[in-house]
């Protein structure tokens, strides 16, 4: 007798309908799984069978031949696990056929017939549901998070026979609803904002312009600067994420199983900020159960590398793909696979080994070969990836206590700043390939960051005295083009440049020393 069960498989972000085939005939008693399972796959049959038994079925006595459709893909993942069990209970008509036909099945088993908890249910019921399988038997605290697509129907089960008596009729299991994701999206976090930041307005400017234009950032300054305190705040002057990308970044948690029941949905902007001894799979994905990476999970949000230069030089190398194509491919032993990863970088450091170089409050006690050194393993192809680099230092007692009469800027105000930029770039940028000024090639650089008399002098100016390489005067005049746009101002002029020179603080490090 053959049984046909829906269920899904896994590919990156993408998911296919994957239609399990059981069948059994005579011979010895064997299960045999075909369709290029991988070993993760092939595990599943002692599981399957315990379950089985002691869910108190009869395992048939046969041979047995499972087969994945379509054969062509491979096959990775415990979630299989539900699926063939319920298509061997069908073959030997404990279910009937008939009656599973419109349903599909992710879940992985206990050897006690429990339904487990599966990292990925998201992607995977986006997937069935677009090849119109609108009923969908998944673990129960799988349930929350794939309810926030609307146009399914949610079983939810803790055993695999509460599901076998819903098809005898035996018992009732109402789809699941979630009436909590509007109090979710609503009742937002407390959030961190930029008003809590005082008297350290040229550091929010400076990353006010990173953000309009996506220019990844160097904050250099010592100890208890604030640097991981400002870089928090990034998130909240970015532009809310559409539903369609919150969307997209919550299936990356659930790939990962970064989930939880109390925040089944990613609403915010990512902020990931990795420890400098992360490894290259943790930053990038991968793994024998393919995960993405912090890469991957500060998706269109921020990666923060504190302590920059003490991460492993060949994790840092790896960054680069993502941050020129937007997108990180894994490769692996029979396929490869990719994920998305719209990211800015926010990198910080000391300025030195001992943190206080500059800082007119502490002495300085390391040699300049030693800060040479530590600067040299910053240097190279990721540096010239960092548009703006800025100093930080603590602030001053009065800007601590509010005693100035500046009120510190909110984030409100600076996010209206940038999506005015945004929109202003969006719409010069129509015709061609990019959306924002860090996205200009040296040709879109001509095109479109015309200077006049007085910028084209100063920037031959700082030429000279800078010895500026090409890609560094390209980076002047495409940061210049984002400031002006943050002052709302066509064309460039002397100030914005002058202010971009500005935000070469390592150069000027290196050049003091
Ligand atoms: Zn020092």
């Amino acid at each position: 007798m053959l049984s046909r069960v829906f269920t899904g498989s896994l590919y990156g972000l993408e998911s296919e309908l994957i239609t399990v085939e059981t069948d059994l005939s005579a011979g010895l008693p064997a299960l045999t799984l075909v369709g290029l399972p991988d070993l993760t796959v092939k595990e599943s049959k002692e599981r399957i069978r315990s379950a089985i038994i002691n869910s108190n079925y009869k395992f048939p006595a046969k041979r047995i031949t499972i087969n994945l459709a379509p054969a062509s893909t491979k096959k990775e993942g415990t979630h299989f696990d539900l699926p063939i069990a319920i298509g061997i209970l069908a073959s030997i008509k404990i279910i009937d056929s008939m009656t599973i036909k419109d349903f599909a099945f992710i879940g992985e088993l206990s050897l006690d017939g429990k339904v487990n908890h599966i990292n990925g249910a998201l992607p995977l019921v986006i997937g069935i549901r677009n090849k119109g399988i609108k009923k969908i038997v998944l673990p129960i605290s799988n349930a929350k998070e794939v309810s926030i697509i609307d146009d399914v129907e949610i079983y939810p089960i803790s055993k695999i026979d509460e599901i076998v008596d819903y098809f005898l009729n035996k018992t009732i299991i109402k789809p699941y609803k979630n009436s909590g994701y509007n109090i979710i999206t609503t009742l937002r976090k407390d959030k961190a904002d930029f008003s809590d930041v005082s008297g350290q307005e040229t550091v929010k400017r400076a990353l006010q312009i990173g953000v309009a234009a996506s220019h990844n950032i160097l904050m250099i300054g010592p100890p208890g600067a604030g640097k991981t305190m400002v870089a928090r705040r990034i998130p909240s002057i970015m532009p809310p994420m559409t539903y369609e990308e919150k969307l997209e970044v919550t299936k990356l948690y659930s790939i990962a199983g970064e989930l939880s029941e109390r925040s089944p949905m990613i609403l915010d902007r990512p902020f990931r900020a990795p420890h400098h001894t992360i490894s290259a799979v943790a930053m990038v994905g991968g793994g024998s159960k393919p995960r993405p990476g912090e890469v991957s999970l500060a998706h269109y949000g921020v990666l923060f590398l504190d302590e920059f230069p003490e991460f492993n030089r060949k994790v840092i190398e790896m960054l680069r793909q993502p941050m020129e194509d937007e997108k990180i491919t894994i490769n692996r032993i029979s396929s490869s696979l990719t994920f998305p990863s719209k990211i800015m970088v926010v990198a910080a450091m000391n300025p030195c080994p001992c943190g206080y170089y500059g800082d007119s409050n502490h002495e300085c006690t390391c040699k300049p070969y030693q800060i040479h050194n530590y600067l040299s393993k910053i240097s190279g192809p990721l540096l010239d990836r960092m548009d703006i680099q800025i100093e930080i230092m603590p602030v001053n007692y009065d800007s601590l206590i509010g005693n100035n009469k500046i009120k510190p800027r909110n984030s409100e105000e600076m996010r209206k700043e940038i999506e005015r930029a945004r929109t202003v770039q969006l719409e010069r940028y129509k015709k061609e390939d990019i959306n924002y000024n860090s996205q200009l090639n040296p040709n879109l650089i001509k095109k479109y960051c015309i200077l006049n008399k007085e910028s084209k002098d100063l920037m031959k100016e700082a030429f000279y005295k800078f010895s500026l390489s090409a890609r560094a005067y390209n980076k002047i005049i495409k940061l210049s083009r984002t400031i002006a746009d943050i002052d709302g101002i066509n064309q460039i002029e002397a100030k914005h440049i002058a202010e971009a020179i500005q935000y070469r603080s390592l150069d000027k490090i290196v050049r003091g020393i």
